[in-house]
């Protein structure tokens, strides 16, 4: 299997390349040349799997250039660090179904991915004798996840630049209490998105690129997009029905990407919906409904890891919804950059109407659903899953078992969660104690020159 670039300016690569180069050097995104594809023989052969097999039989569509038993090692190692021996399972909570993904170590589902993405670095740098700079931008979760990820790992130095206060304590703690030699944290002062668009920039300076080996592992790496995969068809398994929805708490596109791979991946009809919500930002939610993808201004929200205008994953599934026509996804994104904006045709629009159901939900109905869900069920939401669980109810059907993903444990957002239920959520073990610890960060203006200075210092 090879991978090749949504805009078309790469020679195709395979698995282990593609990771190494996070963003195509065309710029574009990395994706499968072809999608795989099961059938129902297939499906009905993994349906008892426990989620590091079924990771495997997923992951061997995908990836051709590593020998079965050393892809067994990483996924093996991957999961190991997880609280849950399910890994990501799937409970019942009134007439809806949450699939808990925040069993890894830094509580978010970010580790189901960036836990493998760490080893499979280490594991190719090792095989090839190289050394990696790790840059990426965080509005949160990513970036604990990633530094967890990679942490004291050799041949690897991680830059993380979160923006400077627009995290929750919490999630500041986790990232700069780990003092690992080869961590570095960034505090940009301004939002997630300067963040985003640096990191993007100095992604497309390819002279410094190239100099210092700089890897990516925000959500646009596709092997972060494969291991989400996983647990789609994990939690379809576990719902037990010939056809289920899912309802994601989507910022940058990513995780709904990956529902829509294993839509594809799947026998039709296996995956119904998917349903995207979103919080106030709700670029991907005018998109849907109207056919109109345009900028707006960041507002900060409840849910902080979904406070993002431009979803870095959209170009992937404008490739799909353009006939996989390379030239014409290209072309998008330079008027894109250019305009702020994307319109499309009522065909088109009537597509993305048939493939996703969306709603926004705000601030007051994501702490009504914490509140409710609370009261009714003794389930404690997170904020970013209760945007996701109110938009299931909104679009919730009869004899289809909805599945809401759980993206983080209520105690990493713990000031919306005591807004809605009067007292704040219990630490879990993990997060008690993180304030006592020794942190360490650099505050750095918005701009990529006095980023780039940072890195060029201390580069590996
Ligand atoms: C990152 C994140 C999201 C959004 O995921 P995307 O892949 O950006 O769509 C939702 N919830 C939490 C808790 C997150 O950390």
């Amino acid at each position: 299997m090879n991978y090749i670039s949504t805009r078309g300016g790469i020679a195709p690569v395979p698995f282990r390349e593609a990771v190494m180069m996070g963003l195509a050097t065309d710029r574009g995104l990395l994706l499968p040349e072809a999608m795989p594809a099961v059938d129902a023989a297939t499906l009905a052969s993994w349906r008892d799997l426990s989620y590091q097999d079924l990771a495997f039989a997923v992951f061997s569509r995908y990836i051709t250039d590593i020998p079965a038993p050393d892809l067994k090692e990483l996924i093996r190692r991957s999961y190991a660090t997880f609280a849950h021996p399910e890994i990501a399972p799937l409970v019942t909570v009134g007439d809806l179904f949450i699939l808990e993904l925040f069993h890894g170590p830094t509580l978010a589902f970010k580790d189901v991915a960036l836990q493998f993405l760490g080893n499979l670095f280490e594991y190719q740098l090792r095989a090839t004798g190289g050394r990696m700079n790790i840059l990426g931008a965080t509005s949160g979760d990513t970036g604990s996840a990633a530094i967890y990820g990679v942490r004291g790992k050799e041949r690897i130095n991680i830059f993380i630049l979160h923006p400077h206060k627009r995290v929750s304590p919490i999630q500041e703690l986790q990232m700069t209490t780990v003092t690992d030699p080869n961590v570095f944290n960034i505090a940009v002062k301004g939002t997630f998105d300067d963040g985003q668009a640096i990191v993007k920039a100095i992604f497309g300076d390819i002279a410094f690129k190239t100099r210092h080996q700089l890897g990516a592992v925000n959500s646009i790496n596709w092997a972060r997009i494969l291991a989400q995969v996983v647990y789609y068809v994990y939690a379809y398994f576990r719902a037990g029905a010939p056809s289920v929805d899912f309802s994601v708490p989507t910022g940058n596109f990513g995780d709904i990407f990956a529902g829509y791979v294993a839509r594809r991946l799947l026998p039709d009809g296996c995956i119904r919906r998917l349903v995207l919500a979103t919080n106030e930002n709700d670029l991907l939610t005018r998109f849907i409904d109207k056919g109109d993808y345009s900028l707006g201004t960041v507002v900060q929200t409840s849910s902080p890891s979904m406070d993002i205008q431009v979803a870095s994953n959209f170009e992937r599934y404008l490739y799909f919804l353009y006939g996989e026509d390379a030239a014409r996804t290209r072309a998008a994104m330079a008027e894109f950059a250019k305009t702020g904006r994307l319109q499309f045709e009522p065909a088109l629009r009537e597509r993305i109407a048939g493939e996703f159901r969306t709603r926004s939900v705000d601030r007051q109905e994501t702490e009504e659903t914490i509140r409710r869900c609370y009261q009714e069920s003794g389930y404690l939401l997170d904020p970013h899953t209760a945007v996701g669980v109110r938009a299931a109810r909104a679009h919730r059907e009869e004899g289809v078992p909805m599945v809401c993903l759980a993206t983080a444990h209520p105690a990493k957002f713990g000031e919306a969660v005591t807004r809605a239920i009067g007292r704040p959520p219990e630490l879990p073990p993990a997060l008690a104690g993180l304030d006592k610890l020794e942190a360490r960060c650099e505050v750095l203006p918005a701009e990529v020159e006095a980023v780039k200075s940072f890195i060029e210092r201390r580069a590996i």
